[in-house]
Parts: C-alpha cells; sequence; structure tokens
C-alpha cells in the first residue's frame, strides 16, 4: 500500500534530537550539552564547534543546502536568511561545506527593518540572533529546498530582547526558581528543574484557493471586509466534529506527515464549529518548544494548503458573523522527574500543596488580569472576543464545581474537610460502559479555565505566537510563589502559616472566580460590580505594559526592562494603526474599483429593462422598484466610501503610535463598518452574476 505511513519511523526523522545528538556527538560534548539545555549551565567554542560540524554533516545527509537562524521578531512572523554551507572556492575549483561553532552559536542579520518600537535607531541597527539549544534544530523541506533551522533568539547589541523568545526563556528562569523554593518548602529535595509544560490548540479556516485569489480583502488583510450572510451560516451545528470531507481529509494526512517529521506530535484533528473552519492539538511540550512548534504549526498549515489547492486563514475573525478563530494555551508546572504542580488528585481538599499553587494562580490572575488580556491583544481578536463566541474581553477564571465547592470551604472555615465527585455516567442504556464521570463539566464560555490538571487560557488569537501569553502566566505566576515563599521561608509554624495564606488568598481573590455565562450582558455588569477590568478592544489593553506595577512586575524578574516594554507598547500601537489602516485602503480600492462600478452595471442592465418593457407598454413596476432600492443603497455606499477615504487620509497626520492607533479605533473602524452596511445589502439586491468576487457561500461551503 503507497500511502501507508509508520508514524513511529518517521517521527521526528528531520529534527536533530537526543537520539540523534547521542549517536553522532562523542560523549563528553553531548554530556556538556546536555548539561547546557538542561540546567543552563554555558557553552564554549571548542564544544559548539564540533556540535556544528556534527549537525552539518547530519544536516547535508537530509538533503540541507542551507543553514538559518530561524527567530521569531515582533512582527508576528518568524523570519529567517538563508546561507548555504558552500565555503570559498579551493585552488582545484570545487568547494567545502563547512559550518563553524561560531556560525551556530550567533548570527548577524542585517535587521535594522525589525520592529525595534524605538530600541534601535537604524544608525545602530546590529542585531544578533543567538541559538536557543533548548529547542531542537531541524531540517524543512519545501520549494527552496532543504533547510537547516536554527531556533535563536534575536537581540539587539545592547542585549535588549527584540523577539518573543528571549523574554520567554527569561520567564521561564523566573518560574523555575520560585517554584523550587516552593516544592524544597513542602520538602521536595530530588526535582531539579520546574518548566511549564503548553498545548496550544490551533484553530485555522480553509478556503478553496481560486476563490481567495479573487478577493483582495483575503490576500491584503486576511480577514473579508464585505460580505452578506448565506442563507445557512453554522446554525445548525453539523459541521462541528462532523465527518471530514475528502479533500480536507488529504489536507490533514499531510499536514500529520509534514508535522511529525519535524517532531511535532500532532495528535487531535477535528472540523470546528463553523463550516470551513478546522483544529489541530499536538500533545504538550515545554513551553519554549511548544512555541516554536505552534509557529511550525502555522507554517505547514499554510504551506500543505496551498499543496491542495487550499488557502488557510489563521485570521481571528475571517468571516463576521461565523465563529472566529483561537488558540487555546493549556498551560501547566512540571517538574524534571514528572510531578505537575495543577495536579488536584482524586481528593484535592487535602492536598494542601495544590491547593496552595491554585490559590497563588488565583492570586496572580486577578492582580494582573490586565496583562492576561494584553498578552491576546490583536487587531483580529478586537472582532473575535465578546462576540458569543470566544471568552469575552473580561478575565476571570471557571474552577468547576468541585473546586469551587473546596474553595468556599476554605473561605468560610479555613478548612476543607472533603471533596465532591462526579459519580458514574447514567446513560440509560446496560450495553454502553459505565465510568466514571469528571468531578466537573466544562464551561466554554471562560476565559480561563481550569481543566482537570492545567489552566486554559482561551483568549489567545489564532494568528498570535503563543509566546506572549506564557511569559505574562510564568512571571505572574513566580510573582506569586515569591511572595508566598517570602512569607513561609519566615514562618514560625511552616502548617499554620500555609492554612493561613490559602485562606486569604481564596477570600481576597475569589472574585475573579467566575463559573456563569461569560457571554451574557449580565456578567458585564457583574464584572464592573467585582471591579474587574474590561478592555474591549486593542487600543483598551495596550496601556497594561506600561503601568507601574507592570514594570515593577518584569523588572524584577529580568523579564523587561521599563525601555523593553516601552518598545512593545509602540510596536503594538504601530501595528494597530498600521492593520487598521490596510483594511480601511483595501476597502476604499474594493468599493471604488470594483463594487460601486458593478452596481452601477447592474443598475444600468435594469434601467435598459425598465425602458423596454415601459416601450411595449408593459408593467414596469419591479424595474422600477429594485431601482430605486439600488440606487438608494448606491447613494449611501458612495457616501460612506467618501467619507471613509476622507478619514483614513488624516492617519498620516498624526504622530505614530497611540495617536494614530486611537483615531484608527475611534473613527476609522466605524468609518468601516458604515461602508460594509449598504455594500453587504447590495449583495443581497444585486444579479449574482454581476458581484466582483465570490460570496461567503462559495468561501465557506465550496470547499
Ligand atoms: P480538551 O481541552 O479538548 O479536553 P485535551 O485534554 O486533549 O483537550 O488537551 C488539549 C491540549 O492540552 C492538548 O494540546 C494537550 O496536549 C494539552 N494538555 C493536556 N494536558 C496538559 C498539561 N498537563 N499541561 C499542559 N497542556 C496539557
Ligand atoms: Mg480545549
Amino acid at each position: 500500500m503507497s500511502d501507508y505511513i509508520n508514524v513511529a519511523e518517521i517521527f521526528g526523522q528531520n529534527v536533530f534530537n537526543d537520539t540523534v545528538m547521542q549517536e553522532r556527538l562523542p560523549k563528553k560534548i553531548y554530556k556538556e550539552l546536555k548539561r547546557t539545555i538542561e540546567e543552563g549551565a554555558e557553552l564554549d567554542l571548542a564544544t559548539a564547534d564540533v556540535i556544528a560540524h556534527e549537525m552539518k554533516e547530519w544536516a547535508i545527509e537530509q538533503g540541507a543546502t542551507h543553514y538559518t537562524h530561524w527567530f521569531q521578531p515582533l512582527t508576528g512572523v518568524t523570519a529567517e536568511k538563508h546561507d548555504s554551507f558552500i565555503s570559498a572556492p579551493m585552488p582545484n575549483g570545487k568547494v567545502l561545506m563547512s559550518f563553524s561553532g561560531k556560525e551556530l552559536i550567533k548570527g548577524e542579520p542585517d535587521a535594522s527593518s525589525f520592529p525595534s518600537g524605538g530600541l534601535r535607531a537604524t544608525f545602530e541597527a546590529r542585531g544578533y540572533t543567538a541559538w536557543d539549544c533548548t529547542s531542537p534544530a531541524f531540517v524543512r523541506h519545501d520549494a527552496a529546498g532543504a533547510i537547516l533551522c536554527i531556533p535563536t533568539a534575536f537581540c539587539s547589541y545592547q542585549g535588549e530582547a527584540l523577539d518573543q523568545k528571549t523574554p520567554l526563556l527569561r520567564s521561564m528562569e523566573a518560574i523555575n526558581k520560585q517554584s523550587l523554593r516552593l516544592l524544597r518548602l513542602f520538602g521536595n529535595t530530588t526535582s531539579r528543574r520546574v518548566t511549564p509544560s503548553v498545548g496550544p490548540e490551533q484553530e485555522y479556516f480553509l478556503v478553496d484557493r481560486a476563490k481567495y485569489y479573487q478577493r483582495k480583502d483575503l490576500i491584503f488583510t486576511g480577514r473579508t471586509l464585505f460580505g452578506a450572510m448565506p442563507p445557512k451560516g453554522q446554525e445548525m451545528d453539523d459541521h462541528y466534529f462532523g465527518t471530514l470531507r475528502q479533500r480536507i481529509a488529504g489536507f490533514m494526512k499531510e499536514v500529520n506527515e509534514e508535522l511529525w517529521k519535524l517532531g511535532v506530535s500532532a495528535k487531535t484533528q477535528h472540523n470546528e464549529v463553523a463550516p470551513a473552519q478546522h483544529e489541530l492539538a499536538p500533545i504538550y511540550a515545554k513551553v519554549n518548544v511548544a512555541v516554536d512548534h505552534n509557529q511550525i504549526i502555522m507554517q505547514t498549515l499554510k504551506r500543505v494548503a496551498s499543496k491542495h489547492g487550499l488557502h488557510c486563514l489563521l485570521h481571528e475573525k475571517p468571516f463576521a458573523g461565523v465563529n472566529g478563530s483561537g488558540k487555546h494555551n493549556n498551560w501547566s508546572l512540571t517538574t524534571d522527574d514528572g510531578i505537575n504542580l495543577l495536579e488536584p488528585g482524586n481528593t484535592p481538599h487535602d492536598n494542601i500543596q495544590f491547593l496552595l499553587v491554585l490559590m497563588n494562580i488565583l492570586k496572580a490572575v486577578d492582580e494582573y488580569a490586565d496583562l492576561l488580556r494584553e498578552s491576546a491583544a490583536d487587531p483580529g481578536n478586537d472582532y473575535r472576543l465578546g462576540a458569543d463566541e470566544a471568552p469575552p474581553a473580561i478575565i476571570s477564571v471557571f474552577l468547576g464545581e468541585q473546586l469551587e465547592d473546596v474553595m468556599s470551604q476554605l473561605i468560610s472555615t479555613g478548612t476543607a474537610t472533603h471533596s465532591m465527585h462526579g459519580g458514574k455516567l447514567a446513560t440509560g442504556v446496560k450495553t454502553l460502559p459505565t465510568f466514571a464521570k469528571d468531578a466537573t463539566d466544562r464551561n466554554r464560555t471562560s476565559p480561563m479555565a481550569f481543566t482537570g490538571n492545567k489552566f486554559e487560557f482561551r483568549m489567545v488569537g489564532s494568528r498570535d505566537s503563543v509566546a506572549a501569553p506564557n511569559v505574562v502566566m510564568n512571571t505572574i505566576v513566580a510573582d506569586a510563589f515569591r511572595q508566598t515563599c517570602d512569607r513561609l521561608e519566615k514562618a514560625e509554624n511552616f502548617e499554620m502559616e500555609v492554612h493561613d495564606l490559602i485562606k486569604e488568598y481564596a477570600t481576597e481573590h475569589a472574585r475573579i472566580v467566575f463559573s456563569g455565562n461569560g457571554y451574557s450582558e449580565e456578567w458585564k455588569k457583574e464584572a464592573e460590580r467585582r471591579g474587574l477590568p474590561n478592555l474591549p478592544s486593542m487600543v483598551d489593553a495596550i496601556p497594561a505594559l506600561g503601568t507601574e506595577k507592570a514594570v515593577k512586575l518584569f523588572e524584577s524578574f529580568g523579564v523587561f526592562t521599563r525601555a523593553e516594554l516601552e518598545s512593545r507598547m509602540e510596536i503594538k500601537y504601530e501595528t494597530y494603526a498600521k492593520t487598521i489602516n490596510i483594511e480601511a485602503r483595501t476597502m476604499i480600492d474594493m468599493a471604488s474599483k470594483e463594487i460601486i462600478p458593478a452596481v452601477i452595471r447592474y443598475a444600468h442592465e435594469v434601467a435598459d429593462s425598465l425602458n423596454a418593457v415601459k416601450e411595449a407598454g408593459c408593467d414596469y413596476s419591479v424595474q422600477e422598484e429594485l431601482l430605486q432600492a439600488v440606487s438608494g443603497k448606491l447613494r449611501e455606499a458612495q457616501d460612506a466610501y467618501r467619507s471613509l477615504k476622507k478619514l483614513s487620509e488624516e492617519v498620516s497626520s498624526l504622530a505614530e503610535g497611540e495617536e494614530q492607533a486611537r483615531y484608527c479605533h475611534d473613527t476609522v473602524v466605524p468609518a468601516m463598518n458604515a461602508l460594509r452596511a449598504p455594500v453587504d445589502e447590495l449583495e443581497m439586491m444585486v444579479d449574482k452574476q454581476v458581484w466582483p468576487m465570490p460570496s461567503y457561500a462559495e468561501l465557506l461551503f465550496e470547499v
């Protein structure tokens, strides 16, 4: 059978992983590298030289011709610059293939064009990439051939972070140190490292590639800026978990194969709620590897889609009125010897260490809700959060019945004495197996849900790197642990102090726990009464990065300096303004060059018919009615188009950054909506044959 796949055999075959290193590296070198990977020890150049040589030999066997430092600047996508392995030609006219330790550990892309938010002026354009040996190198095969990709961090000449990875690695240090402190206090002397485990579930849409190319909005902005709802949307819920269509199944098969070869443990795939929407989830991994793998997943989805005549949309809201896409960031804390600090066990009420960890997380999420919200801020997410499909822009925590019950026991008496259990599942059918239910049902509307032994942060946008939310999670939990350990280390009676802390945190931070319907209007009011921040848009969320509270937090752990935070705010404001500007210009272009001319052609046709029918002495009232209606909407569209054009031209006269972003949000976006409304109505009125682009129905149902 030609398409038989032996998963175990192909898994990780393109990765310079532990097995390969152990096989190929001299014992001493392998040991040193492991020490660096596991304990953060420094790597000397001589060792790096040996590793580089072996890595190159291995990559060439895989067919690689080039290598690249693969990094994640603040553009939202990964960046790479390819160098071939060839060295200067020898006297005999031949070349050798070489790759040195220096080339492995350090790169210097001319990176002056990457966003730095003012951290670098163009005259001080040096930026360095530094090998992150904790995330394995891999060989990627695509139209460019085979390329050795080396995951790296990206910093300025002064060492300031210009990427997603540097702060992530710093935050991992912070959480490791504070978690170990806590574990030692509870008598754990054996665990040597605590690492966040992360499993990001990725949602995406697939549309037909030929149809995609007929829509400028999809090409330039990744989402539809016009489009009337089709007669059928997602109301029947018949797509969710539905049988995969063959074309999609073929696509998924190839995606899986590619990912497995790259060592990405693609595990779960299914159709999502919206038509043409799907999800892929890997098995969780150490957070920095998970972040890299998620980038590989997004790139692979895009690349494989094009081979199948499809296009993969990663935008948070490609279609108005249809569910958007997000990324669920599942987060837990795991020791090197396999203990999950978020594992409650069967009787959480008497698992004191777990309860303390849980209350610390509640404290962290409550105190820094604004930072978590900010970490999911993205122009596309503004259309998704709070739109009856994704969590609202208000952060709250869902604990589930069992833990909420334990928590209320803690608040009322200071001690929990029992845990509720799920019981057996009663189906009423004898032939079905009976099994124990989970102690708790789920709540899809919660932005931060405890799901058994992990927290699931559901706000993250589908396009975004999961680095930012994890930097925040790691740092804020480290902060809570630090305060807790400071008190516990000084306590005269450890047990009493733990007891007091649990009760204190549970009482103080109960307001962040919410198990009701997060989509409801009622919750918005309730959240306001509780004093929880509601930051509906990206522009409202960005300032969270610049508060004194945030600066103090991040500086105290060396995760971000004030300057780095300011630069990130600047970049985010710019990203927002640029995104809205591109959307506005695309709408203007489509309206003036495609939509309005098409409607005029149609109106002309109706007018011709009206005249002909009138001449023939027949009833022309239908043509008249239609012409009136179309002309009226055409007038509205033309006025809205002119207004949007004028307003969007103003943007460049404003100061870059916050001022432009605010203006775009407050003025340009409403003008865009005002243009969309009459155009969508026109789409429902005019002849389908003249409409200049594929409709929602064609995009969503004809894949
Ligand atoms: P669901 O939320 O649909 O029940 P799963 O249990 O399959 O999903 O998990 C969803 C994601 O969470 C997967 O990527 C999975 O690997 C990841 N995950 C499972 N357990 C943990 C954990 N302890 N820590 C972090 N991620 C986890
Ligand atoms: Mg999930």
